[in-house]
């Protein structure tokens, strides 16, 4: 038989002492009568007692890991309440949980640490070869450099270069940062989407012509007119000026950039598409990563500071939708985002 319970341990125990007693006492030859009250009298008695240590041994054990789960200094009056309606088995895995979920936790919190001490190398690292280029170029024509008629307009304007690259790093670390402390403050209005895409393609326009590259915006004739979603017309903005501008900067000499739109019952799908470098396999699951970049030279040399594709992704599912790219290494790249059209259908076409 196995006893379970702390009150089926006390029964036994009280048995025990009771029929040690009767025993002695049958020894002794006295009535029946007294044997019998004096063997009940001891077996409560010794039950209720050996209950009560029980449950205070129990409790002043317990007491140490209760005040480390409360982080308190915890009563034995409230471990005995706790204990009431439990067995000890059963305080036992709720122990071995709550000790599951503080390794969970602290797995979680020492990734987020190292995440926190990788992305500070990196803005560091980032910030770094900016801000030593200029105090070189400004050392050199400190140095005599200022006199000197054939570099010091060369110098100056590429201090200017490295201060504007400063500039755009700061820029995108504060957007990063305002979106993830205000992710939820997406100021949703409706706008058309194929307008707004029309006015940012013209706007790349001079920056296209320098590679030659063409932008099309397409697929917005059959479609009502103007094409409405509900989102954030300034961040919206920002995206499409992120993936224009990429698939420019990563577009080859005389490409193209063709930008679609899918009606997809609730949502459309805005695609950028370009016929440029392309991005390899063991890339593309990265390429949404602060910092990363599949050529880090071609990216900095062509003013990108690593974290547009960062800021989209965090623009769109600060939306509630989601961003996807298909890519080939030599042939061109593909980014595709939903937003949601408004929900009144009045307004939709209006
Ligand atoms: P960057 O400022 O370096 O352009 P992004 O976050 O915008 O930073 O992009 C991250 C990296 O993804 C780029 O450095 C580039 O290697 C790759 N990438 C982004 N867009 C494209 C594209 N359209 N074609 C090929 N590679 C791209």
């Amino acid at each position: 038989m196995v006893i379970k319970t702390k009150e089926g341990a006390s029964l036994l125990i009280g048995f025990i002492a009771a029929l040690c007693v009767a025993a002695v006492m049958i020894f002794a030859h006295l009535a029946w009568w007294i044997i019998l009250s004096v063997s009940v009298g001891i077996f409560t008695v010794v039950s209720l007692v050996s209950l009560w240590i029980m449950y205070k041994y129990v409790a002043y054990k317990l007491k140490p890991i209760y005040s480390i789960v409360f982080s308190r200094d915890v009563h034995t009056t409230e471990i005995l309440d706790e204990l009431k309606d439990k067995h000890v088995e059963d305080v036992s895995k709720e122990l071995t949980a709550w000790a599951d979920d503080n390794d969970k936790e602290i797995a979680r919190l020492k990734e987020t640490e190292k995440f926190r001490k990788q992305y500070l190398g990196n803005v560091a690292h980032e910030l770094k070869t900016p801000i030593f280029n200029i105090q070189g170029y400004i050392s050199t024509l400190l140095d005599g450099g200022l006199e000197d008629e054939l570099i010091n307009r060369k110098y100056l304007e590429r201090a200017e270069k490295s201060i504007d690259r400063l500039i755009n790093i700061i820029n995108d670390l504060d957007t990063i940062s305002r979106l993830e402390s205000d992710m939820n403050r997406m100021n949703i209005q409706t706008f058309d989407i194929v307008a707004l895409t029309k006015e940012i393609a013209d706007q790349s326009e001079m920056e296209a012509a320098k590679k030659e590259i063409t932008i099309t915006v397409k697929g917005a004739d059959d479609l009502p007119s103007p094409f409405r979603v509900a989102a954030d017309k300034h961040y919206i903005g920002q995206v499409l000026v992120n993936l224009i501008i990429n698939s420019i900067r990563y577009g080859k000499k005389g490409g193209s950039t063709v930008i679609r739109f899918r009606d997809m019952m609730d949502k459309i799908l805005i695609e950028v598409e370009d016929n440029g470098l392309g991005i390899g396999k063991e890339d593309i699951p990265r390429v949404f990563e602060r910092f990363y970049r599949t050529d880090k030279g071609r990216s900095r040399e062509q003013g990108g500071t690593g974290l547009g594709l960062a800021i989209v992704k965090h623009i769109i599912e600060g939306h509630g939708e989601r961003i996807s790219v298909r890519s080939e290494l030599g042939t061109g790249s593909t980014f595709a985002f939903t937003l949601k059209k408004p929900q009144n259908r009045d307004t939709a076409n209006k």
